[in-house]
């Protein structure tokens, strides 16, 4: 049994992630994207995928790179 660091659920299915060294258990994928998933610079919005990175910032599309000044991000569509 293990606890979900997000929203405390207990929960016999737990899973845990490994990131930069750290260990970290949920119980949803949902709770995951919640504590580790970087957020947007532009809009704030949680990037579940992919990203485009621009230096150390990260966007959820091309949009929002675009609007940073990050003009030569494109999405590969
Ligand atoms: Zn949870
Ligand atoms: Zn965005």
């Amino acid at each position: 049994m293990a606890r979900c660091e997000t929203c405390g659920n207990d929960y016999d299915k737990a899973f845990q992630l490994t990131m930069n060294g750290a260990v970290h258990t949920f119980d949803s994928f949902e709770c995951a994207i919640h504590a580790l998933a970087p957020v947007c610079a532009h809009c704030g919005v949680r990037i579940a995928g992919h990203g485009l990175e621009k230096a150390d910032r990260i966007y959820c599309c091309a949009h929002c790179a675009q609007a940073e000044g990050a003009r030569e991000l494109r999405d590969r569509a």
